[in-house]
């Protein structure tokens, strides 16, 4: 059996919760006879995080935060020669793919509960994709993969549940939040907190802690009293006094997020979940991040009203890197290490050259930053999809007053963001 590994950024107070969650699925692998999942705490380092803070206008701003760095293995589960590469939930519908998969899960939103191994589109709260050796895609209702494989339903929960670790591994249970008034909450927390995001690298997570939409979700189970006194006194901040006046915020948010246009899969998850009354507290980040999107895209119209031009900037230098370590040739000479780049495509253009064909790819980073990487080797990408590249920056660039950072020798990644 293939032992897959897998790299996590958490934040430090969630090291436990993390090391919990891998032993509880060593304990379900023992039981199934597979290689048991481990956790290796590999290093505290700090990484530079975004924060937007409201400072009678929008402000962003890199702040150094402390992660932990872990490696978790996990046993790679493949059932009939069949892998497990995405889950399908149904109500809302929630598409959830397997970490590092390059595959997309979006044809399966228009047939969510539909089951080709029986042919039932019969109601199911999930069903499974999987993947065999020759590429080949199928979808299969939970209750039916017994059948379809001749193997028992624990291995395919195990494989399931190893696949969202970085997605459960957070805000537990099954209450529920007023998707307004979750909403409510994250504008609050932004305005007087700033935001602290949850959509890093997939693989590096900055999964949970105490981002902003886990103090919004925290907030939102809090019913008064002394508990409510308790949290704004842990917070620093009482933030049930004044949420009120966020109601016409949020209600804006909601229909901003359902006109967009955006055919990305975490646009997609965004609208479905913000179109529920309700939400789990498993998609508290996704939701609470429209707030973030809304306002990315005011300060966006502002900035292109107030100057005519792009709000790209150049933050990195020459031989900084993004995801890689700095060697020590690197830090003599000043360099910095940012987590890798993680943006949404805008802009592919191929070229023939008399060494081949190259194209040059362009991303847009949450900031509004722009991206460069001439690659020989990329032909998987589209623009609109959302990746995460890890490279050296080579070169500042400007075209037509948009700012741009150019990385050499990138590794990419596509993402389907659904924290
Ligand atoms: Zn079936």
């Amino acid at each position: 059996m293939e032992i897959e590994k897998r790299e996590f950024f958490i934040n430090p107070e969630s090291k436990d919760a993390l090391l919990k969650s891998v032993k509880k699925l060593a304990k379900r692998a023992a039981k199934l006879g597979l290689p048991e999942p481990t956790a290796r705490h590999v290093e505290d380092v700090e990484v530079m995080v975004s924060r937007e803070v409201w400072d009678l206008e929008w402000k962003i701003k890199k702040v150094p935060v402390l992660k932990s760095r872990f490696e978790i293995t996990f046993p790679e589960v493949k059932i009939a020669g069949w892998e497990i590469v995405g889950t399908i939930d149904a109500e809302p519908v929630v598409t959830n793919a397997k970490p590092g998969w390059a595959g997309s899960l979006k044809p399966y939103r228009d047939h969510p509960t539909r089951c080709e191994h029986c042919n039932h589109n019969r109601s199911r709260k999930m069903t499974v994709v999987l993947q065999n050796e020759t590429g080949e895609l199928i979808q299969v209702g939970r209750s039916c993969l017994k059948d379809f494989t001749g193997h028992e339903v624990g291995i395919f929960n195990f494989g399931i549940a190893c696949n969202s670790l970085e997605q459960n591994f957070g805000p537990r249970g099954e209450p529920l939040a007023n998707t307004e008034y979750l909403l409510m909450l994250g504008l609050a927390l932004i305005r007087r907190v700033g935001w602290t995001s949850r959509t890093m690298l997939r693989n590096s997570g900055d999964p949970h802690g105490m981002s902003t939409s886990d103090w919004a979700w925290d907030a939102s189970q809090i019913r008064g009293g002394t508990e409510a006194e308790k949290f704004a006194e842990k917070l620093g901040l009482n933030i049930f006094e004044e949420i009120g006046t966020e109601r016409e915020e949020a209600k804006k948010i909601i229909e901003f997020i359902a006109d967009s246009k955006e055919e990305n899969d975490y646009f997609l998850n965004l609208r479905s979940l913000c179109a529920e009354s309700h939400t789990r507290g498993k998609h508290t980040g996704t939701v609470v991040s429209a707030a973030f999107v809304y306002h990315r895209h005011l300060a966006k119209l502002e900035a292109a009203k107030r100057a005519g031009k792009s709000t790209s900037s150049h933050f990195a230098k020459v031989g900084d890197k993004f995801g890689r370590k700095l060697s020590k040739k690197d830090k003599d000479a000043g360099a910095t290490a940012y987590p890798a780049s993680e943006g949404t495509i805008s802009f592919m253009h191929t070229r023939d050259t008399d060494w081949g064909v190259t194209t040059l790819i362009k991303w847009v980073d949450d900031n509004g930053n722009e991206f460069g990487w001439w690659s020989s080797s990329e032909s998987r990408l589209k623009i609109g999809q959302r990746i995460s590249v890890i490279g050296t920056v080579k070169k500042l660039d400007e075209y037509k007053g948009t700012k741009s950072t150019m990385l050499s020798r990138c590794k990419v990644e596509k993402m389907e963001v659904s924290k």
